[in-house]
């Protein structure tokens, strides 16, 4: 009699055990017998299949995409697991599932065949490979353009062209510009895949500005006065700020460059500081040729750019405002931008003041 009792104890100790898993699973669990009809399923699924009681339906009435009763049906006709990947809309967003399908029989009930499904939510998983994708196809593309180029010049060379004395430098120069390219592309790639897998972190000290800002705009003077662009340090002399300097002229080299770069002939370049909610901000505005509404959002994208062939006519990558937005982050702050298209763009760094 005690025998008895203590086993029908742990019989429904252990389903209990049992039901207490299955319903807490963050994974939607369904199980049917031989007609489809539900005879378990947990929160989750109830709530990925539109939130309506699943128990004691037909599948095929409670779920509106047609995958998921077939996938059952073949494991309770076959035996066999199957498997398959589905789309469902759970509440505003569109998640995508690997629903798995396993055949139950009961030694004691052969007759009796059922069929459980679990719904392993695999969206970031597929997010993640579709970004992957489109990185590999871009750098390839990217890769392939500057590439392209030297291999039509070289083979323009060996035609005839290193004879050429009025022709040949050019060629060459040509050459080399492109090959510069794709240094500076692979450069960029490298430095955002070490920031992306946590490589790298700053250090952040207290710091002067204004001569940080001094010398990111030496570097290109050069280039600003061959178009006959100004600039104005605006930074007063004893501005600190906490930054990892090295990583904050990184950042200033991208977005004074872009300054430069985008900018009108006889256009100027102003940067300058406030101290605002508890950060440091840096703004730094150009005249230049603005950017326009429907791209500002997606501007700190990879690869985007508002025009990809004028983009890398300046010898651009496409990646600067990417690597600007992960070291402003790395830092605790952030980077926006505002601009008005034909008057210009003003971008601006926030960084977090520890003190
Ligand atoms: P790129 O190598 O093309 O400069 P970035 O990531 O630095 O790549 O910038 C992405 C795109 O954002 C640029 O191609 C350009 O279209 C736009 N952009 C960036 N900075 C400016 C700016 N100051 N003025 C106008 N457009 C800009």
């Amino acid at each position: 009699m005690k025998q008895t009792a203590t086993l029908q104890d742990t019989f429904s100790s252990s389903r209990r055990l049992l039901e207490g898993m299955i319903s807490g699973m963050r994974e939607g669990v369904i199980a049917v017998d031989g007609s489809l009809r539900i005879i378990a399923s947990n929160l989750s699924a109830r709530i990925l299949l539109g939130g309506a009681e699943l128990n004691s339906q037909v599948l095929n009435e409670v779920v509106s995409h047609e995958l998921i009763p077939e996938v059952f049906q073949r494991a309770l006709k076959n035996g066999d697991r199957t498997e398959t990947k589905v789309e469902l809309r759970v509440g505003r967003d569109n998640r995508v599932y690997d629903l798995r399908v396993a055949p139950l029989t009961f030694a004691e009930e052969r007759e009796q065949k059922l069929a459980i499904g679990i719904f392993y939510d695999i969206t970031r998983l597929e997010r993640l490979e579709k970004v992957r994708q489109e990185f590999l196809s871009n750098v390839s593309h990217e890769l392939r353009t500057p590439l392209t180029s030297i291999l039509a010049f070289v083979e323009t060379l060996e035609e005839g062209a290193l004879e050429d004395p009025e022709n040949n430098r050019r060629f060459l120069n040509v050459i080399r510009r492109n090959a510069e390219r794709m240094h500076h592309l692979i450069d960029d790639i490298l430095e955002l895949s070490a920031i992306e897998a946590g490589k790298i972190t700053v250090e952040p000290r207290d710091m002067l500005l204004a001569p940080l800002v001094d010398d990111v705009w030496s570097a290109l003077k050069e280039k600003a006065s061959k178009r006959n662009i100004s600039f104005e340090n605006g930074i007063g002399r004893d501005v600190r700020v906490l930054a990892d300097p090295r990583r904050l002229e990184q950042i200033l080299i991208n977005l004074l460059g872009n300054a430069v770069k985008f900018n009108r002939e006889s256009g100027g370049v102003r940067v300058s500081y406030e101290r605002a909610n508890g950060f440091h901000q840096i703004h730094i505005a150009d005249t230049g040729e603005g950017i326009a509404a429907q791209h500002l959002p997606r501007i700190f994208e990879r690869f985007y750019r508002t025009d990809t062939a004028r983009s890398r006519e300046l010898g651009g990558t496409g990646l600067g405002l990417a690597i600007v937005k992960h070291l402003a982050r790395l830092h605790g702050g952030e980077v926006t931008v505002e601009s008005v298209v034909g008057e210009g763009s003003l971008f601006t760094v926030q960084l977090p003041d520890l003190q």
